[in-house]
């Protein structure tokens, strides 16, 4: 069994309590405009280059055809790359990257049990994020349970735009779900990922039901979905299992990302001011919710 991941961050503290390693798993059901992880939102490995710190040297294009300087202009025929890493390899600007490798559960697990110290002495554990990670529920579930068996604390954070049986298959085995929950009402949401909100709040129905531990992370886009927060709050105040709220502040700062990925730039160029924040967090407060920081 293996699933593609991209990263893994070790001494994560934004990804749920304490210290924690996050796994990063390639590919995700939905597009929000204001992604910030690009080389999560594909399925397949991709090619990153970095523009900025070639050196012009030609060393790629020895070893593989798709890398051409037609009047000195440097382009990548990204749909023919295989990812084979060859030009990778051989670069000496370090400009060129692969984002997805495939793993095994037990070629993952050493290097998320390494730093059990930290995660004990800090409340930590290990976080499985993405892109999507439930989009690999089977590869999760092992892991998971292993993790258990270690004692160590589990979070999955995920976009519950996944098929019920999914969040059904890792339950068992996780302390608390990270939930995005971006927009209540169904024409923003698909404005802005693309995908219907209906089966998102069908499953933290779902986890609530069941006496789950979630915190909702709510990204604050200013123009897309500040009109969501009193609903989005008045939602979340009825549900049990709602321990915590997180608001995101947008940010555009992954522009270069898309740029190096061959990616169309879709991110929105405001980002919300601190008085917009504050508001955003006051009325969850109003509504009875924890909101960390
Ligand atoms: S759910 Fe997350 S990873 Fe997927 S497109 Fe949206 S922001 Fe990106
Ligand atoms: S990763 Fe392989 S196929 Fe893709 S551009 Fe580099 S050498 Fe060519
Ligand atoms: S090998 Fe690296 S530094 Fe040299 S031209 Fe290719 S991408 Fe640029």
């Amino acid at each position: 069994m293996k699933a593609r991941i991209f990263d893994i961050k070790r001494f994560a503290v934004h990804d749920g309590d304490g210290i924690r390693t996050t796994v990063f798993f390639k590919g995700c059901p939905l597009r929000c405009v204001w992604c910030h992880n690009p080389e999560g939102i594909s399925f397949s490995s991709e090619l990153e280059f970095n523009s900025q710190r070639c050196l012009g040297c030609r060393e790629c294009a020895v070893v593989c055809p798709l890398h051409t300087f037609f009047g000195g202009v440097h382009e990548i025929k990204r749909e023919d790359c295989v990812s084979c890493g060859k030009c990778v390899e051989i670069c000496p600007g370090d400009c060129l990257k692969i984002y997805g490798q495939e793993i095994s559960p037990e070629e993952l697990l050493p290097k998320l049990t390494e730093d059990r110290d930290f995660y004990d002495n800090s409340g930590g554990g290990v976080t499985l994020s993405g892109g999507e990670c439930l989009m690999y529920p089977g590869f999760c579930r092992v892991l998971l349970s292993e993790l258990k068996k270690e004692g160590i604390h589990t979070a999955v954070d995920t976009c519950g735009y996944v098929p019920l049986e999914s969040i059904e298959t890792v339950l068992p085995f996780t302390d608390v779900f990270l939930y995005d929950l971006k927009a209540l009402d169904e024409e923003v949401h698909l404005r802005c990922t693309g995908g219907s909100n209906k089966i998102i709040l069908e499953n933290l129905m779902y986890l609530n039901s069941m006496g789950a531990e979630v915190e909702i992370r709510v990204p604050f886009v200013p123009g897309y979905n500040d009109g969501e927060i009193e609903k989005i709050a008045v939602f979340l105040s009825k549900l049990k299992c709602v321990k915590a709220v997180k608001v995101l502040p947008y940010h555009n700062l992954a522009g270069l990302k898309y740029t190096a990925l061959g990616m169309k730039n879709t991110l929105p160029k405001r980002v919300p001011t601190e008085a917009e924040l504050f508001s955003a967090r006051d009325i969850m407060k109003n509504h009875g919710l924890t909101i960390k920081e």
